[in-house]
């Protein structure tokens, strides 16, 4: 006898998986169950991560999904008792030489998308957070509706407006089984027992490959690519008022954080889906390119250093939509690095087409393209 039946059965509740569900749930859709196979939501890469919000990026298709994300943080959620957790502290992308190009042309494309901000020059950089005084620095872009947020609140956010219209979480249950029937799906074998539905949605992240081994969908070869973050403790100088500062040519980056500074330098090596484990030789990686970014920040202590997974898929784009081999296999994975930023967006996409059960021709994100 199954467990549950859902219309919906949603495999992982990162904020892939989550984003998903509220949506469905703004849409009246009651019959959606989340399956997680941890304790709680979001403990891996959306519990690991910047928190940062970030508007201009290299990709046009994503920026469409960060500006849409970046509404949604500086406006009201529909369904949520307040507002989404969010600093408006802006971000400042700064960079030097060929980099400097190729961040002019990104907020050029930005700037067309409808994203606002403004061109500073190194003295304006540096008398608005002076910590990044003789850094090797062109020019910089402000973007004020970029800031931070707190992704355990937005998980939450995410969570308790779809729970008050009935959608429903299982944690510490882990899905072992797709089952499959004539090309349909049937439901999903767990720790927990059978939960049928007819409908699946792969938001496993780094797991993204293997769930779908799992349903016999399309083979899609995602990485999963470790990245560490440094925060510093307490420091009497460091304005919690800056905006996060991201050198695009050197990439490393620092922002305010409880009292002191996050720093990252954007490392990427392939890992294993799980918790990454701390290699303590990058954190000469991150000293080698604060000296040539920001050497006034070379000498702030680590009080604390962790790793998360940024899972891609071959061509770097996400994968949104319709399995092409197993009728009611959805995918949403391969966030990359922009999970956060677009996760309202992505949510919008995947519950439009999850409810019209069709897919948008065209899409940019199709997993069709990798047939
Ligand atoms: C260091 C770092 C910094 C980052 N900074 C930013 C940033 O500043 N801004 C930004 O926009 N993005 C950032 N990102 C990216 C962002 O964190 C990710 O894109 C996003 O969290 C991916 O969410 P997800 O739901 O796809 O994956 P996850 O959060 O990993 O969720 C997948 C879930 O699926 C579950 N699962 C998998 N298999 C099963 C199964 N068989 N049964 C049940 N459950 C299963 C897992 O347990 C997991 O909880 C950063 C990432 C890292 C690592």
């Amino acid at each position: 006898m199954a467990l549950e039946s859902a219309k919906f059965v949603i495999i992982g509740a990162g904020l892939a998986g989550m984003a998903t569900a509220y949506q469905l749930a703004l849409r009246g859709e009651s019959g959606v169950i989340v399956l997680e196979k941890e304790q709680f939501p979001g403990m891996h890469s959306s519990g690991r991560n910047a928190a940062m919000i970030r508007q201009v990026v290299g990709d046009r298709d994503i920026l469409k999904l960060a500006k849409r994300g970046a509404e949604f943080f500086n406006g009201r959620a529909e369904g949520w008792q307040s507002p989404p957790p969010f600093q408006r502290s802006g971000s400042l992308l700064v960079a030097s030489g060929k980099a400097w190009q190729k961040l002019l042309a990104d907020a050029e494309a930005a700037r067309k998308a409808g994203v606002e901000f403004q061109q500073w020059d190194p003295a304006q950089i540096e008398k608005s957070v002076p910590c990044t005084k003789g850094g090797k620095l062109e020019g910089g872009i402000f973007c004020p509706g970029d800031g931070v947020t707190d992704t355990d609140g937005l998980i939450n956010g995410y969570y308790q407006a779809a729970k008050a219209r009935g959608v429903s979480l299982l944690t510490e249950c882990e899905v072992s089984a797709v089952m499959v029937e004539n090309g349909r799906l049937k439901g999903v074998e767990t720790s927990r027992g059978f939960i049928r539905g007819g409908t699946v949605v792969n938001a496993g992240g780094p797991w993204a490959s293997k769930v779908a081994g799992l349903a016999g969908a399309l083979k899609i070869e995602f990485t999963p690519l470790r990245r560490h973050l440094y925060y510093t403790g307490p420091l009497e100088w460091a304005s919690q008022d800056w905006p996060y500062v991201w050198d695009t040519a050197n990439e490393v980056y620092f922002r305010p954080e409880s009292a002191g500074l996050l720093l990252s330098p954007c490392d990427e090596s392939p890992a294993r889906p799980a918790i990454p484990i701390v290699d303590p030789a990058v954190e000469e990686t991150l000293a080698a390119k604060l000296a040539v970014s920001f050497p006034a920040l070379l000498e702030v202590p680590v009080a604390r250093a962790w790793a998360g997974l940024r899972t891609f898929a071959p061509d770097r784009k996400f994968v949104i939509g319709w399995d092409p081999i197993v009728k009611g296999f959805y995918w949403v994975a391969g966030l990359g690095g922009h999970g956060v930023t677009t996760s309202p967006a992505v949510g919008e996409l995947a519950a439009g087409e999850l409810c019209s059960g069709k897919g948008k021709s065209g899409s940019p994100f199709l997993p069709s393209r990798f047939l």
